[in-house]
C-alpha cells in the first residue's frame, strides 16, 4: 500500500443456489443446455403467468444467515427492479430491496498480520438471474440465451470493512468454502455460479469519511479479483495524486490487458423504481421453521478449524487449509481414523505430499488416485518403521501411478528399511575402512561428521536403513 493512503473494499457477490428447479417456475436449472431449452413461460415473463416461490431457496438463504450470524427475517418480502436490457424480456428483475431475508451477520478472516478481523455483512437478499447475449460465432448479430433467466441468486453485500485486495479476497474465499460447505452453491466460478462485484475506495489515512468508489464487474476468478482491485487501487491513487478526482462508475475489469476501464457512470446509471412485486406474497417463516434448519446445519469451517487444533493437535495453519474444503476434511479425517500415527503425521502427508500431486495434475480430491485409507496404509508403514520418510516419498510416487498400495509397492521393488543390525553393521564397517581420514578427523573432535558417515551408509544402502539405528551403530563404532 502506497504511504498516507487507506484503501476501502466492499463486496457484492452473487452465488447460485443449488436448486434442481428455478427461483420462481419448475423449468431445470442444470448447465449447459442448448440455449433457450430452459426457460419457461414464466422465466419469459408472458403475460398472465405467475410466480411460485421455490421454497428451497428459502431453506438455503436461511441456512447462510445462520451461517454468518445473522438475523434471518420473519417476513421478507420480493420487489421488482425495473430495466430494460435484452436478456431480460419481462423488463423487471424479481429481487428483494426494503426487507431482505438476511441482515446484520458476521464474518472472520485472517488480516494481513495473521489476526482475526470481523467483516460485516449487510445483508443476503434473494433474486433471480437474467439471461445472457451470446456474441461468439455469431458473426455481425448477437444472441439471447435464458437458459439462465429464472436461476436463484443469493446476493451477499458486504460493510467496507476490507482494506485490501488480500483482504477482498480472504473474504471472498471463506464465502465460498462456507456456502459450499452448506451446500447451498457449487461455487463454480467458470459456469458463473459464484460471481462477484467490488466497490473500491481510497482515501488518505486518518479520514473519517469514505472516498467516492468505483464498482468492478466481471471478476470470475480470485486471480483476477485480486489483479483487478489492485490495479484500481493504484489507479485511484495517482488520479487523486495528479489534482484529478475519482467518479463513482462502474468499471470493467480487462485481463488480458490487466487494467479496468470505465462502463458506465453514475450519471446513466438506472432509477429501477423498485416496487413490492404483486404477484408474489411476503416470505414468512416462524421461531420453529428456523430452528428446524439450523438442526441440520453441519460443522462449519471455523469449528471443523479449531476442533482440529484441539482433539489433533494439529498446528493452527494445517488445520486451517484442512477445513477450508469439506471434502479435504473429511478425507484427512478418514485418513487420521486409519492410522495409528500423530495426526500431525498424517496431515503432513495430506498437505505436502498428496496435495502437492493434486496440484500438479489439477485434481479435486474427490479424483486422488489415492484413497485415505491408502494413504493410511503409507503412514502405518512409516510409522512401523518399515520404511522411511525418504523412501515413502517414492512410494508415494508409486501409488500416485497406480502401481497399488503401500504394501504391494515396497514388496515389489524390495523397500521394505533394514532394521536387522548386523546388516547395517556390515555396511557401517565398510564405510569406516574406506574413509580412514575422516575417521581421523572426527576421533580428533570433529564431531559434526556424523552426517557425512550416515549420509554414506544411506547412499550404500539406497535409503533403506533406518536412520536411527544407522546413526547408533555408527557412533558406537566411530568411538572405538
Ligand atoms: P449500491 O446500492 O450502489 O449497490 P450499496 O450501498 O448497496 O450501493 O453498496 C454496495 C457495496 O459497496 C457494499 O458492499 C458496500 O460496502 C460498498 N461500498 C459502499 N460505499 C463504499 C465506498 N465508499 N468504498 C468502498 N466500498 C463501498
Ligand atoms: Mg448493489
Amino acid at each position: 500500500m502506497r504511504a498516507g493512503w487507506e484503501v476501502v473494499i466492499g463486496l457484492e457477490v452473487h452465488t447460485q443456489l443449488a436448486t434442481s428447479s428455478k427461483i420462481f417456475s419448475g423449468a431445470s436449472t442444470a448447465y449447459g443446455a442448448e440455449p433457450n431449452t430452459q426457460a419457461c413461460l414464466v422465466d419469459l415473463g408472458y403475460p398472465g403467468v405467475l410466480p411460485v416461490l421455490n421454497k428451497e431457496v428459502v431453506r438455503m438463504a436461511t441456512l447462510f444467515g445462520l451461517a454468518v450470524n445473522a438475523t434471518v427475517a420473519r417476513r421478507s418480502v420480493f420487489a421488482r427492479k425495473n430495466y430494460f436490457y435484452p436478456d431480460l424480456p419481462k423488463g423487471y428483475q424479481i429481487s428483494q430491496l426494503e426487507l431482505p431475508i438476511v441482515e446484520h451477520g458476521e464474518m472472520m478472516i485472517f488480516d494481513a498480520d495473521g489476526n482475526e478481523k470481523r467483516i460485516g455483512i449487510t445483508r443476503a437478499h434473494l433474486e433471480e438471474d437474467a439471461g445472457k447475449s451470446i456474441h461468439e460465432g455469431l458473426e455481425d448479430k448477437s444472441g439471447i440465451d435464458l437458459n439462465r433467466a429464472g436461476t436463484p441468486l443469493l446476493e451477499i453485500v458486504s460493510e467496507p470493512d476490507l482494506r485490501s485486495a488480500k483482504e477482498a479476497v480472504a473474504y471472498l474465499r471463506k464465502i465460498h468454502t462456507i456456502v459450499r460447505y452448506l451446500g447451498i452453491s457449487d461455487g463454480n466460478m467458470q459456469e458463473g455460479s459464484f460471481r462477484c462485484d467490488a466497490n473500491v475506495s481510497v482515501r488518505p489515512a486518518g479520514q473519517k469519511e469514505l472516498g467516492t468508489r468505483a464498482e468492478l464487474k466481471n471478476l470470475n476468478s480470485f486471480r483476477f479479483i485480486e489483479k483487478a482491485i489492485n490495479f484500481e487501487i493504484e489507479r485511484q491513487i495517482d488520479l487523486i495524486e495528479d489534482g484529478g478526482k475519482v467518479v463513482q462508475e462502474t468499471r470493467l475489469y480487462d485481463s488480458v490487458k490487466d487494467e479496468t476501464r470505465s462502463m458506465r457512470s453514475k450519471e446513466e446509471a438506472n432509477d429501477y423504481r423498485y416496487f413490492p412485486d404483486p404477484d408474489l406474497l411476503p416470505v414468512e417463516i416462524t421461531d420453529e421453521y428456523i430452528e428446524a434448519q439450523r438442526a441440520t446445519m453441519p460443522e462449519l469451517p471455523d469449528a471443523k478449524q479449531q476442533r482440529f487444533v484441539n482433539d489433533y493437535e494439529l498446528k493452527v495453519d494445517d488445520a486451517v487449509i484442512l477445513a477450508a474444503s469439506r471434502p479435504l476434511a473429511d478425507y484427512f479425517e478418514a485418513v487420521v481414523s486409519a492410522t495409528d500415527a500423530k495426526a500431525q503425521f498424517a496431515a503432513n502427508w495430506v498437505i505436502g505430499d498428496l496435495m502437492g500431486a493434486l496440484n500438479r495434475d489439477s485434481k479435486d480430491i474427490e479424483d486422488s488416485h489415492i484413497s485415505a485409507v491408502e494413504l493410511a496404509g503409507l503412514v502405518n508403514r512409516i510409522h512401523d518403521n518399515s520404511i522411511s520418510g525418504k523412501i515413502a516419498k517414492q512410494v508415494f510416487d508409486a501409488m500416485w501411478d497406480g502401481e497399488g498400495s503401500a504394501d504391494q509397492v515396497i514388496d515389489a521393488k524390495g523397500l521394505k528399511q533394514i532394521t536387522d543390525s548386523s546388516a547395517i553393521e556390515v555396511v557401517v564397517d565398510k564405510v569406516i575402512a574406506a574413509n580412514p581420514s575422516q575417521v581421523a578427523e572426527y576421533q580428533a573432535g570433529k564431531g559434526k561428521l556424523i552426517g557425512f558417515f550416515v549420509g554414506k551408509v544411506m547412499q550404500e544402502t539406497k535409503g533403506q536403513a533406518n536412520p536411527g539405528q544407522v546413526n547408533k551403530i555408527l557412533k558406537d563404532k566411530l568411538k572405538a
